[in-house]
């Protein structure tokens, strides 16, 4: 499926859930689709009904020329779909993120800003660790996400007569306890805050992400909720801030106020557009005793790698497309051929170049003032030293047969993706170990030292 199918899926195909950087009311959100909508692609059209299918179903198209898969949601699709309030991390960021701030099952992490919570759902997924009701059957409106939301073993069925909840803000907040993976995430932009945690609810992320109205560089990271069991304290193990200025808010970030874990070494990523801001978080990183900061870009590329036979046809390509099997692709020999030739022309034009100038400096000795030095004209980064007789010919002529045969089975050709999406930033990681104290020392020392 092609990225416009899968966000055509994920998303209403209205155009108010197209992208926008103004925030979209919640109100609208809430909207249903009339009964009688269908999805339109270039595949063909799919009437809503159709949709509400197990994940892993292929529905075909209302004329029955096209088909599209059912996906179940994730948050790679969702970070694809998602209406953007905000620039958001994708993918290729957050999983190294993630990875490096060992956030697992059953981690706290605090994040802010939430913005379009790209990042948000991908830190649900990592901390999920079972203890909450199913993320997946929690409060799927009728008809907001269609089959990709609801299809599947837990996302119910598509028989209408199914109890799915049809609103979304009506459920009470779960109480949580100190052993579930938390997502604390904050954010400033009142609508931004309000509508991630309508989309939270709809998706059913509600119970592992709690987002906080906030200024953090103000304010801090504590949870002033009662209803939260963990005492308005976060002693989160993770960090992940995407803000303008992150070094206002690290100072909030400590043990002792009970937004960091007391228990365990804690781990942060800033993420920052340029330089200058990378370098001044880890100057305040520094000061407030973090420690190992790391700077890092992450540049991804995907490499789509072919065999490809000595007629220029990719090896094993017959199932696909006509289009695809056709691709052709120069030979070693017939682009160092290529190659030749340009360098010979290139020496050719050099030569001529020298030779007018060698006469216009002659008609300068003679006396003609007009002749003016233009050396300039030479192309003076040829290599002078190199040997080349004619133009060469075809690679036919350098080696016999014209074929040079690396492999059996063919060249491996690799060509890179263009468009893989990602948002380049800067990543400043860094640890705050546990303070070692005396007793620790002692503690340590009277359980390692040797008997002499
Ligand atoms: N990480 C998000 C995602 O993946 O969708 C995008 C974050 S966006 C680039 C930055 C967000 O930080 C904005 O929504 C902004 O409102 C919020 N923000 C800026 N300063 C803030 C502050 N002091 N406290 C809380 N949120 C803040």
């Amino acid at each position: 499926l092609t990225r416009d199918v899968l966000q055509s899926v994920l998303v209403q195909p209205t155009p108010s859930s197209s992208s926008t950087s103004t925030p979209e009311p919640v109100a609208n959100l809430k909207r249903k689709q009339p009964s009688g909508s269908s999805l339109n692609t270039r595949f063909g059209s799919f009437p809503h009904p159709s949709l509400l299918v197990p994940a892993g179903s292929q529905v075909r198209s209302a004329s029955g020329t096209g088909f599209i898969h059912i996906l179940r949601p994730t948050p790679e699709l969702w970070t694809l779909s998602l209406p953007h309030r905000t620039q958001v991390v994708y993918t290729p960021d957050s999983s190294y993120i993630l990875h490096r701030l060992r956030v697992r099952p059953g981690s706290r992490i605090i994040e802010a800003g939430a913005g379009s919570g790209s990042f948000t759902h991908a830190s649900a997924r990592a901390v999920y660790n079972g203890i909450h009701e199913s993320p997946v059957t929690q409060n799927v409106p009728t008809g907001q996400k269609d089959g990709a939301m609801k299809g599947g073993e837990e996302g119910g069925t598509s028989n209408a007569s199914d109890p799915i909840p049809s609103g979304g803000n009506t459920q009470t907040p779960a109480v949580l306890s100190d052993s579930q993976g938390r997502v604390l995430s904050f954010e400033f932009h009142a609508d931004r805050a309000s509508i991630l945690r309508h989309e939270l609810r709809q998706h059913g992320l509600h119970q592992i992400v709690t987002v906080t109205n906030r200024d953090v560089c103000a304010s801090g990271f504590s949870l002033p909720d009662p209803e939260l069991d963990i005492g308005g304290n976060t002693y989160a193990t993770a960090v992940f801030l995407d803000l303008p200025a992150p070094w206002l808010a690290i100072p909030h970030l400590t043990r002792e106020n009970g937004s960091l874990s007391q228990t365990k070494a804690v781990r942060i990523c800033c993420f920052s557009p340029c330089l200058e801001q990378a370098l001044r978080t880890i100057a305040v990183l520094r000061e407030q005793g973090w420690v190992e900061e790391d700077l890092v870009e992450v540049a991804h590329k995907r490499l789509e790698v072919r065999r490809m036979g000595p007629n220029g046809r990719e090896i094993g390509a017959k199932s696909r497309s006509q289009g695809d099997d056709d691709i052709k692709v120069a030979s070693v020999e017939d682009s160092v051929s290529k190659l030749k030739k340009q360098l010979w022309h290139r020496k050719a034009k050099q030569a001529r170049q020298r030779e007018r100038l060698a006469k216009r400096r002659k008609l300068d000795e003679d006396g003609n003032e007009e002749v003016q030095d233009d050396d300039s004209d030479v192309d003076m980064d040829a290599n002078d030293d190199e040997e080349i007789e004619e133009a060469p010919g075809t690679a036919e002529e350098e080696n016999g047969n014209g074929r040079l045969h690396l492999f059996n089975q063919g060249r491996v050709l690799v060509r890179t993706e263009p468009e893989l999406k990602t948002h380049t930033s800067y990543l400043v990681f860094a640890v705050l170990p546990l303070p070692w104290t005396e007793e620790d020392e002692i503690a340590a020392k009277a359980k390692y030292t040797l008997p002499p």
